[in-house]
């Protein structure tokens, strides 16, 4: 590392101890989050191209720190993906975002899916796949409404397992989604070793959409390639990070069947969704 000199010493760095000391505050204070109810679940709708409707919305967990304001995942998931924390936080969101399907249904919405993301932590627990059923149960949410996003991680540790463990989640009637797909080195691997329902593409694809390089007629025929192979293995193509008219239409030549990213809308607290939806699809 950067810190060894020359001499071999490890010289102190008050930077790096002062960093060290942030993080571990933060993941005292994360423990503590849950129970204080400082989390929060934000959902971005998802435009079905088939029946040009919101027919479901991602679950994205925000901090709603004290001090600090409203944290983004990206700096406090992979803290919490270190350790345990990350299994009572996913449990929390999966209880919550099921819950809120339910009570937007029951205040007289037709019922949206809504994909939650799952770690690979998370999944490879053995209580994982009983526990979802008893969160479904207790929400009454209809399994087949309900949408796991895992992502290559899981398949790094023990892959037969995860591969079962993704094989019961299926049997219950959940369904599953292969999230950032193309952006790790064994994608089309594990698309021969898992069975899956969905597969989303990740934003660098669609950013190189409309970008000007030499790489856009390359990543246009890989884009094309890739939703033609996941519709010939009977999968549904989202692309996520959709920001552009050109990204749009670009993504409906090829074929694409769930467009989500901010032209139609950013993640929102839940009393915006539904207003939102309305807004989309009104006007
Ligand atoms: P992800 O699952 O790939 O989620 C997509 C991210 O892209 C979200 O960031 C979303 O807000 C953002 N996004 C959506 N549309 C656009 C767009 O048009 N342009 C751009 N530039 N970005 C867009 P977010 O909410 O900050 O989440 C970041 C990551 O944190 C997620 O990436 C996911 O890996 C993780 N995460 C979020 N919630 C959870 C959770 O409940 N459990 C776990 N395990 N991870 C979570
Ligand atoms: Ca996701
Ligand atoms: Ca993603
Ligand atoms: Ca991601």
């Amino acid at each position: 590392a950067k810190e060894f000199k020359r001499s071999g010493f490890l010289h102190y760095r008050p930077e790096h101890s002062r960093r060290a000391h942030t993080r571990l505050a933060l993941e005292v204070q994360l423990r503590r989050a849950i129970e204080r109810q400082q989390l929060i679940v934000y959902y971005q709708p998802q435009y079905d191209l088939v029946t040009e409707q919101v027919a479901s919305v991602e679950a994205l967990v925000r901090w709603h720190h004290p001090q600090r304001g409203l944290i983004p995942p990206g700096e406090f998931v992979p803290i919490a993906e270190e350790s345990d924390l990350i299994i009572e936080i996913g449990s929390w969101v999966l209880r919550e975002a099921c819950r809120q399907a339910m009570a937007w249904h029951k205040a007289g919405y037709p019922l949206l899916r809504i994909s939650i993301n799952v770690s690979a932590r998370q999944l490879l627990r053995p209580e994982f796949v009983s526990e979802v059923a008893a969160i479904l149960h207790s929400s009454g949410l209809p399994a087949n409404w309900l949408e796991l996003e895992i992502t290559e991680g899981v398949m790094l540790d023990d892959p037969i397992y995860a591969a079962r463990q993704i094989d019961q989640l299926r049997q219950l009637g959940i369904r599953i989604a292969l999230d950032d797909f193309g952006t790790g080195y064994s994608s089309l691997a594990y698309l021969r070793q898992l069975r899956l329902d969905a597969l989303k593409i990740d934003q660098a694809f669609v950013r190189a959409i409309d970008e000007q390089s030499n790489m856009v007629t390359n990543s246009r025929a890989l884009l094309r390639a890739i939703i033609n192979l996941a519709h010939s293995l009977g999968l549904a193509v989202i692309a996520e990070g959709v920001e552009t008219p050109e990204q749009r239409s670009a993504l409906i030549s090829m074929g694409c069947d769930i467009l989500q990213g901010y032209l139609f809308a950013h993640p929102l607290p839940a009393d915006e969704v539904w207003p939102t939806i309305l807004r989309l699809q009104n006007g």
